[in-house]
């Protein structure tokens, strides 16, 4: 399936972008609460900007329902075993090119 435009989260609306954000920020990927944004890096291969995306919607989720309390080691964590449980559903996203 193709992956979300944007997605809602505790009642805002996150766009979901593929850019460089490697070279201008040295991650994989980010999400902003200010911008709405959840970018992800481009270049990534197709599974693990699954994984990506999947962690910064838990950024997402932590900023709105968990008064951001999760430490990275715990969004790291829940991220990859939300990837694993919704590969296991077959929800994987068709990136493009
Ligand atoms: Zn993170």
């Amino acid at each position: 399936m193709k992956p979300p435009k944007s997605i809602p989260v505790g009642g805002y609306d996150y766009k979901v972008i593929q850019t460089n954000v490697a070279t201008q920020h040295n991650c994989r990927g980010q999400c902003s609460h200010v911008a709405l944004e959840i970018t992800i890096e481009h270049s990534l291969l197709p599974n693990i900007k699954d994984e990506v995306f999947w962690h910064e919607v838990i950024h997402a989720i932590d900023k709105s329902y968990c008064d951001q309390e999760l430490s990275e080691v715990q969004v790291a964590g829940l991220a990859s075993g939300l990837h694993q449980v919704m590969n296991s559903l077959g929800v994987k996203f068709d990136w493009g090119k």
